[in-house]
């Protein structure tokens, strides 16, 4: 995709006449300067690295205004750092914290939070999965996506595993801060240009894609209400208790678990967040963290870029004054010029920065 794109633009640029000017183009847009507003960007860890080329890559990030890094450290299967919890592919972190320190970048740790694709849990632990309308727990059978192994919020488990990574994570010197992604259940509803790609049209909430009915789901509901989801409910999908237990779920986590876990140990916490938050029971703006990312993704809701200012400014209305939200945005779906314009509108709808995806997209576009 970025390559489609990158190819495209130069294509309009040079049909514009620009081709001699492009690359110009393309690698000073960034160094513009910005009266306030910060720059983030999401990375993945890139293997076998050697210390020089960390700091080069830290040092061009810098020269374009980057100074905050949401660096992966946890892909739900395999950890990027030293801990005694999780299998570890490689401790990334430990070396890049000091070389990130030494040009003036900040990490945080971008971790999955639900999801967990490491087959011993699903063998040892098939209870902790989220179980879907139909009775399919999404360890054997995850939607979409051989990936969408989620746990379930509300497994007392589950919780303690999560607490113990975060606090963990949260324990590393030097790290600025925990950023949490995958905090949230499947999609009930992909967003609108996403469900071609899967073949389906989603235009109510079906039950192989509704979750969570597992058995501390549907207790913990019935104590609350007296009604059980599977035999008393004719129509989850309307039933406003049974929408909002399942937000409440996933904000309890983050509440009651997560976000002292990492204010306890002096830490930034935030959280990758989507715009269509009731698809994935993500009631995100009731969320004690200090900044919020929400993927701002246009082209994946068939919207114009100036739908990404619009959003935040609805979202910002919602959120208490101090909670910070940096606006998400798809490099490769944006050409420089509408980048530039998207950060400008995303400030003046009261965005405190905005975070690129991602880091490798970045560079392709841009050097
Ligand atoms: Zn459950």
């Amino acid at each position: 995709m970025n390559k489609i794109n990158r190819k495209t633009f130069l294509k309009q640029a040079s049909l514009l006449g620009l081709g001699g000017f492009t690359s110009s183009i393309l690698s000073a847009w960034l160094p513009l300067p910005v009266l306030y507003g910060k720059r983030w960007v999401w990375m993945h860890p890139p293997h076998k690295r050697s210390e020089d080329d960390w700091l080069e890559r830290f040092r061009n990030l810098k020269s374009k205004g980057i100074k905050s890094v949401l660096l992966m450290v946890y892909d739900s299967h395999k950890a990027f750092y030293n801990n005694p919890l999780l299998p570890v592919e490689q401790d990334i972190l430990q070396r890049v914290l000091p070389l990130a320190s030494q040009v003036g970048i900040e990490i945080h740790a971008w971790m999955w939070t639900l999801p967990n694709n490491n087959p011993d849990y699903a063998q040892h632990h098939p209870d902790w999965f989220v179980v879907n309308r139909e009775g399919k727990p999404a360890h054997s059978h995850p939607a979409y996506v051989s990936y969408y192994k989620f746990m379930c919020p509300n497994h007392p488990e589950v919780r303690e595993f999560l607490r113990q990574h975060v606090t963990f994570l949260a324990s590393i010197e030097g790290l600025a801060g925990v950023h949490l992604d995958y905090i949230r259940m499947p999609d009930v509803i992909l967003a609108e240009a996403l469900q071609p790609k899967y073949n389906i049209v989603q235009d109510k909430e079906y039950p192989q894609y509704d979750y969570c009915y597992c058995n501390h789901c549907r207790r913990l509901f019935s104590e609350l209400t007296g009604k059980d989801p599977i035999s008393d409910l004719s129509d989850p999908f309307a039933d406003a208790q049974w929408r909002q237990f399942r937000f409440d779920s996933v904000t309890s986590l983050v509440n009651e678990v997560l976000a002292p876990a990492i204010e306890a140990k002096g830490k930034y916490s935030s959280a990758a967040v989507f715009p269509n938050y009731e698809s994935v029971r993500q009631q995100w703006m009731r969320w004690n963290l200090n900044a919020f990312f929400p993927m701002l993704y246009h082209n994946f809701y068939n919207a114009q870029p100036g739908w990404i200012a619009e959003q935040v400014r609805k979202f910002k209305n919602q959120i208490p004054l101090s909670k910070k939200i940096y606006a998400g945005v798809f490099v490769p779906a944006l050409t420089p010029q509408e980048l530039v314009e998207v950060e400008k509108l995303s400030l003046d709808a009261g965005a405190e920065g905005i975070s690129f995806f991602d880091y490798n997209a970045m560079i392709e576009l841009y050097g």
